[in-house]
């Protein structure tokens, strides 16, 4: 199963294009950041920039975010704010529109502990493999009679046995030894029932992977007790978003892990843990991490492996050796404090490559 290779993009001359959607909150700047970084390192992107809105009715701004995204089959993206009180009910989040739509079934992120960083628990390498079209994420929810709610959550086989093969691919291609789903299969017996029988069928086709099963309150225990014994995890949406932010949280918080959005034509690269960051929006705090690791794996994407490396091993130098820390690492530094290092870093090495 080929899934959204470089063909689906577009490469002129040797040169790429992707979309930018900077997003809300400290997207912006991050974003002013990733361009700064790249032109330092000589990679070859351009980037087609558009933004999508969370006013209500602006229904332009996201189709011609969705028309850019096919058009260069690969996009950079912030978080979009979406609005959460019931009078905006009928809104649904432009994020989840943006993965729907495009078909981003699989949402992947890497949480492995960064060298260097002092972390609570040591050793952690856990690939997160969400579920990203469907579950609780349906936003197909209405109010039978006053008082009473229902919320849909959809579970379907074809979506089931799609995220299952691509983590078990995903387990092959990489090296990796075991794959765990994550379930509520004991109260949810049909729904995420279906979801574990998915994963299980599709463990058969996959002998020299271990396979297993955990209920996601055990895992979420054993993810803060003992996390170095997960290596691969597949999980239907809501529980892949809380366990996403925990394993971010373990190897060091919002700022430096970063995710990408799969699907068979399409890719999207953003933060991890998908935060608009508001609260410290415009004030030189944020850390860069996240967005600039999600850059390079958009570059080792793109097929641009040379470039992610210099990127990322700039990121981690900074990290490790420079010990630049924001203030959501405990440190002084700035956000351009980080990025100044990182770039002083990719000048060095960009001139042996
Ligand atoms: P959401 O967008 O889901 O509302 P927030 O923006 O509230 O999430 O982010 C959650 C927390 O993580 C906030 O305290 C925010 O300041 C912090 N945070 C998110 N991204 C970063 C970042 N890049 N650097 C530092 N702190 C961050
Ligand atoms: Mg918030």
């Amino acid at each position: 199963q080929q899934l959204a290779t470089v063909g689906a993009s577009s490469k002129y001359g040797g040169r790429y294009t992707v979309t930018m959607i900077p997003g809300d909150g400290i997207g912006p700047e991050l974003m002013a950041h990733v361009k700064d970084v790249f032109r330092y390192a000589g990679v070859p992107v351009d980037f087609e920039e558009v933004q999508i809105t969370s006013q209500e009715g602006d229904d332009v701004a996201i189709e011609n975010a969705i028309t850019a995204i096919k058009r260069n089959g690969v996009a950079l993206k912030g978080n979009i704010e979406t609005p959460h009180d019931m009078s905006q009910a009928l809104f649904k989040s432009r994020n989840v529109e943006v993965r729907v739509r495009l078909d981003l079934f699989a949402n992947v992120l890497r949480c492995k502990t960064f060298p260097g960083l002092p972390s609570r628990h040591g050793d952690i390498d856990i690939v997160i493999i969400r579920e990203n079209t469907e579950g609780e994420y349906t936003s197909l929810e209405h109010e039978n009679v006053p008082g009473v709610v229902e919320s849909y959550k959809i579970i379907t086989a074809k979506n089931s046995e799609r995220i299952a093969r691509y983590a078990f691919e995903y387990a092959q291609r990489h090296g990796r030894k075991k794959v765990t789903a994550v379930h509520k299969a004991n109260i949810m017996k049909m729904g995420d029932g279906l979801f574990l029988e998915c994963c299980k069928k599709m463990s058969e086709e996959f002998p020299n992977i271990e396979y297993e099963s955990m209920i996601i309150d055990n895992c979420s225990m054993q993810m803060v007790s003992r996390p170095q014994q997960f290596d691969v995890m597949v999980m239907p949406n809501l529980y892949g978003n809380i366990i996403s932010n925990i394993g971010a949280g373990l190897v060091g918080g919002p700022g430096l892990v970063p995710g990408e959005n799969i699907g068979q034509e399409y890719a999207v690269f953003e933060t991890a843990t998908r935060n608009t960051g508001k609260s410290i929006a415009g004030q030189n705090v944020a850390n860069p991490t996240a967005m600039l690791l999600a850059s390079a794996l958009m570059l080792e994407h793109l097929g641009l492996d040379k470039y992610a490396s210099l990127i990322e091993n700039a990121v981690y130098k900074a990290l490790a050796d420079d010990k630049i820390r924001t203030p959501d690492l405990g440190g002084q530094h700035s956000t351009v404090d980080m990025v100044q290092t990182v770039v002083k870093e990719v000048e060095a090495q960009a001139a042996k490559l």
